[in-house]
């Protein structure tokens, strides 16, 4: 996951030059006295792809149709290469979506549903179509034209849906969960697809989706919201590597969140050079066995609760002293050493101090 996550920063091209920023100052959006939006501010370079991920009712859904254009938010500003578009209608923008709720037209056949957006524009037919048939070789749907949207699968309609968001080669791309309705492999297969869309096409885009696997699989850095506000903006690696709060450790990944105390940590926590109060331990950052100086591993006892067998890997709970239980993963290469453990024995979890973050 690691190497591949650094190959693919490596693999992407620079930025496009005809491309957009947004800038996203200071948004706010009240219903009632519910704050869905509060003080959201967030810059997308141009180019760029940005997943916004949060729990649902976080607002990721509220924000994205701010910069569509079809919620006025109370206050803030939102800037498209550098001009205040907050009061321009969204047919005006001319950003591209595709939205959950954004249904095809079911009554007219893929090439007319794709070629629509250039037909509103006033674009002659001949033109449309030729442009609607290159939109579907950019979704792997060449020779679908004449197809019913009636008679594709999940997977192709949100194609169809993505080709009719790009056919008109918008400077912006909004998508808020628009893989949400398919199945897993047809999920991930696709995000690997939009992903190599955008590489190509390198319009700049917002991303909306609940699903933090997603998020690390498909942007250039991730946007994390909680109630309404914007926690954290970082790189995927940066984000899983460094989580600046608990609620971004719990979100993002399994971890273990321990009081630093526990951990006994003679000069460790004085070397962060901070009041940290909490460590986070990614679940699969614990080794059953300690390989190298014991100057360099922390070992944490504790009693081992249960063991679940999880395909590529262990899952161990493990009670702790202080009462709490931790999530530890082990991978299939350790099974010798997991079939040799007895739930209710005693167990001893090492962790080098490098795996350790401090919030
Ligand atoms: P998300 O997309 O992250 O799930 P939303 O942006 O859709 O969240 O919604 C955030 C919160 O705002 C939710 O609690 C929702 O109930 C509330 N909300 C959204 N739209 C409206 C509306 N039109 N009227 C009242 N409350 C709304
Ligand atoms: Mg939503």
């Amino acid at each position: 996951m690691l190497v591949q996550a650094s190959t693919q920063d490596l693999s992407r091209p620079a930025r496009h030059r005809s491309a957009a920023s947004v800038e996203i100052e200071a948004l706010s959006k009240v219903y009632g006295d519910f704050r869905a939006l509060d003080d959201v501010s967030l810059a997308v370079e141009p180019g760029e792809f940005v997943a916004i991920l949060g729990p649902s009712g976080s607002g990721k859904s509220t924000l994205l149709m701010a910069v569509a254009g079809f919620i006025r938010p109370d206050r803030g500003r939102i800037l498209f290469g550098g001009e205040d578009i907050v009061r321009l209608p969204a047919n005006k923008r001319g950003f591209g979506v595709v939205f959950q709720n954004y249904a095809l037209f079911p009554h007219m056949d893929v090439l007319a549903n794709v070629s629509f957006p250039l037909r509103v524009r006033g674009v002659a037919q001949d033109e449309a179509q030729r442009r609607a048939n290159q939109a579907l070789d950019v979704v792997k749907l060449a020779g679908y034209g004449a197809r019913q949207i009636g008679a594709l699968s999940g997977g192709q309609r949100q194609r169809v849906a993505l080709a009719r968001a790009i056919v008109f080669e918008p400077k912006v791309l909004l998508m808020d969960e628009p893989l949400s309705a398919l199945d897993k492999t047809l999920r991930e297969q696709m995000q690997i697809e939009i992903r190599e869309l955008h590489d190509k096409l390198q319009i700049t885009t917002l991303y909306v989706t609940h699903d933090q696997r997603e998020a690390l699989t498909i942007a250039d850095r991730i946007a994390v919201m909680d109630k309404g506000r914007v926690v954290q903006l970082d790189s995927p690696q940066q984000l899983y590597r460094r989580p600046r709060t608990e609620f971004v450790a719990r979100f993002i990944g399994e971890a273990a969140i321990l009081p630093v105390a526990e951990l006994h940590l003679a000069g460790t926590v004085a070397d962060t050079g901070a009041k940290a109060t909490m460590a986070v331990i990614r679940s699969e950052d614990f080794a059953l066995t300690r390989n190298g100086g014991s100057g360099d591993w922390v070992t944490i006892g504790g009693s081992l609760r249960g063991i679940v067998f999880q395909g590529d890997s262990w899952l161990l709970q493990v009670d702790l002293a202080s009462g709490q239980t931790i999530d530890v993963r082990a991978q299939r290469q350790f099974s010798g050493e997991v079939a040799a453990l007895n739930v209710g024995q005693k167990i001893d979890l090492h962790v080098h101090r490098d795996r350790i973050h401090f919030l």
